[in-house]
């Protein structure tokens, strides 16, 4: 082999699905088997690029845009959530809908709501373009502003006192934490949620990361160039001081990453599949890895219900009525 060779590899921990990532795939999942092909799905049900083309071949057609959906159709939203115009287009035109938006995000869009009745209005901390911030501002037809970065702050001209602030869910912990001081400090009565809105995969698979990167060499992160959180997951270990990679697969692993560098560290974002991560480890293990060491992380037993009509009763509906 061409490059460095890999002598141990250290396994992030936690890394890999959350439970909203799992619940948007499964819905989509139960949707072909109840309802058949094709069922629709309005933008990538997740971001990742195996997971998507894994459900293109049973039979899911990813669309951005509601005019592409024919008439009587099953449509599904994605993890990332909707903005009130879409879930409005698509109830006008009586789509059958099943809602895959992960509930920390909706739980997210209920807040909104709720304060925006009690007269508030909203910064939201968050990256341009991302549909998860699409789907939250577009919870409100105005009052809600995006700020970036610290210095987006100064630039928001709100209408009144009554702010409240809420995050992307994906976002970098620490960019957030500098974001929010920047805000507290121009808007000392600003409304903070309660419990932050940045969920609990984001913080643990970040955490993580934050606890490996000094002791490897080299960080590798699985996940696809779209994903919000795999992102922020490689740029956390490159502020640590650790190079680090993203890779759709264990095809993108480039020999050279490792000159020199014999101590790869392994993780995951929120949407990348375990049989990613096993296929990247046999490629180190090609490269001359002989011990895969597992960290240890916190233990993360969360799990979303299932939407009406797709829970398990169903299943066993639709399997009894086959057999
Ligand atoms: S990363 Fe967090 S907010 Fe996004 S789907 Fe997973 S649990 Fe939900």
């Amino acid at each position: 082999m061409d490059g460095g060779r890999v002598d141990q590899v250290l396994l992030a921990e936690p890394r890999g699905f959350c439970a909203g990532v799992d619940r948007a795939i499964e819905i989509v999942e139960r949707a072909l088997q109840r309802f058949g092909a094709p069922i629709y799905v309005r933008h990538e049900i997740v971001h990742n690029h195996f997971v998507v083309n894994n459900l293109k071949a049973k039979g899911a057609v990813f669309i951005e845009d509601l005019a592409e959906v024919p008439a009587g159709a099953t449509l599904v939203f994605s993890a990332h959530g909707v903005s009130k115009a879409v879930r409005d287009e698509a109830r006008e035109r009586g789509f059958q809908v099943f809602d895959a938006t992960c509930p920390l995000v909706t739980k997210v869009h209920v807040e909104v709501a709720k304060l925006s009745r009690e007269g508030y209005e909203f910064l939201m901390i968050g990256h341009k373009g991302h549909p998860e911030v699409e789907g939250t501002m577009g919870q409100l037809s105005d009052g809600i502003y995006l700020v970036e970065d610290v210095a987006d702050v100064a630039g928001v001209n709100p209408r009144g006192d009554k702010l409240a602030v809420v995050t992307q869910t994906t976002m970098s912990v620490d960019d957030a934490a500098a974001i929010l001081a920047a805000i507290r400090q121009r808007f000392p009565q600003v409304r903070e949620p309660k419990k932050q809105d940045i969920c609990y995969a984001t913080q643990n698979r970040q955490d993580a990361v934050k606890l490996m990167a000094p002791q490897v060499d080299v960080v590798i992160v699985v996940g696809s160039s779209t994903s919000s959180n795999s992102n922020r997951l490689r740029e956390l270990a490159e502020r640590l001081g650790t190079p680090a990679y993203m890779v759709d697969s264990a095809q993108d692993l480039q020999p050279q990453w490792f000159d020199g560098r014999p101590r790869a560290g392994l993780t995951a974002g929120a949407s990348a599949p375990d049989i990613l991560v096993q296929q990247v480890i046999e490629r180190l293990r090609s490269f001359g890895a002989t011990s895969v060491v597992r960290m240890k992380g916190v233990d993360e037993s969360v799990h979303f219900p299932l939407p009406l009509g797709l829970g398990d009763r169903s299943m066993r509906e639709v399997t009894s009525s086959r057999s």
